[in-house]
């Protein structure tokens, strides 16, 4: 069987064009879109994801500024921190890079930050939206929006098929579930504590793998002619994995998504939309006293 390859970077490259010519219109404007990044400490592996997202910003013309804070911020500083730039004017998308030192709480920081701004998707406000429909998505998680695309503009049906996710983590494997569920595709979640894996992924259309474990998923497990898609990222040495046997399922599915060149890129390229989508709210609403819910 001939597998189609699911590029994400030639997907992601389109996306970049189309915010390019938005950014060339929004950047004429008095106040222009701004995503303000914060990075706490100095893990490197999130040093080198900021650099990335900056890169990306930078190629479409999205102005950016990161703000590096001590390892031992405290959560006092972090939250006065997220309230002024939620009331910033000059500031439209704020994202804070995960994880942090373990001294601060994700779910308290998230208290501290607009919904508005909220570009990573992850305040409950944004959660809760994802339960309504797919029309309320505008701010939903980068990963999962990004997985989303590459199915749609493929043109992979997803109403009606069974579809697999493993991994059930709050800012993959759930809100993907749920994103799938909008679409009315019958949606399996599988996670650790899961009992025979194998027997849920073979009856799987649409196989997707958020785990972050090299060859979770072999051949033997996916049905001949299913979908895949690979969220998993792993290290060995300089190697990067996804959570798939990649080679054992080229020929074997209809179409595969890589690691890397996947899901990764696209996960960039829906941050970039998010913030203009962000934007795009507060010019909306600028001059408006009310905040409008469910916008
Ligand atoms: P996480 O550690 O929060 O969640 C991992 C999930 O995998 C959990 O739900 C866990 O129950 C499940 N799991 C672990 N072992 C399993 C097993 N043996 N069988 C079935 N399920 C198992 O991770 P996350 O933040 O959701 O990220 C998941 C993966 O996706 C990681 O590899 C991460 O690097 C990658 N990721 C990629 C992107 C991207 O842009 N491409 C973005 C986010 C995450």
């Amino acid at each position: 069987m001939e597998t189609k390859i699911l590029n994400g970077n030639t997907l992601a490259d389109s996306y970049l064009r189309e915010y390019t010519d938005q950014l060339l219109q929004f950047n004429q404007n008095k106040i222009k879109p701004n995503l303000t990044m914060i990075l706490v400490g100095d893990n490197p592996a999130s040093i080198s994801y900021i650099k990335k997202k900056q890169e990306s910003c930078q190629k479409v013309g999205l102005s950016t500024d990161v703000i590096y804070l001590p390892t031992d911020t405290t959560q006092n500083q972090l939250s006065k921190l997220l309230e002024e730039l939620s009331k910033n004017p000059l500031v439209h998308g704020i994202l804070v890079q995960l994880p942090l030192p373990s001294q601060l709480s994700v779910p308290y920081m998230l208290k501290f930050l607009s919904p508005r701004k909220d570009v990573d998707g992850f305040h409950a406000y944004n959660t809760g939206k994802l339960f309504r429909s797919s029309k309320y998505e505008k701010l939903a998680p980068c990963t999962p929006k990004g997985v989303i695309r590459i199915l749609e503009d493929n043109k992979i049906p997803i109403k009606g098929q069974n579809v697999v996710v493993i991994g059930h983590s709050d800012i993959v494997g759930k809100p993907l579930a749920v994103m799938l569920l909008n679409r009315d595709a019958t949606v399996t979640i599988a996670h650790k504590h899961t009992k025979d894996l194998k027997s849920l992924t073979l009856n799987a259309d649409i196989l997707i793998s958020a785990v972050g474990k090299k060859h979770l998923v072999t051949k033997d497990m996916v049905k001949q002619g299913a979908v895949v898609i690979d969220v998993g990222f792993s290290k060995e040495g300089k190697k990067i994995y996804g959570d798939c046997d990649f080679e054992a399922l080229n020929g074997h599915v209809s179409a595969i998504s890589p690691v890397p060149g996947g899901a990764g890129p696209m996960t960039v390229a829906l941050l970039i939309e998010n913030t203009l989508n962000a934007y795009k709210w507060w010019q909306k609403h600028e001059f408006s006293s009310k905040d409008v819910l469910l916008d």
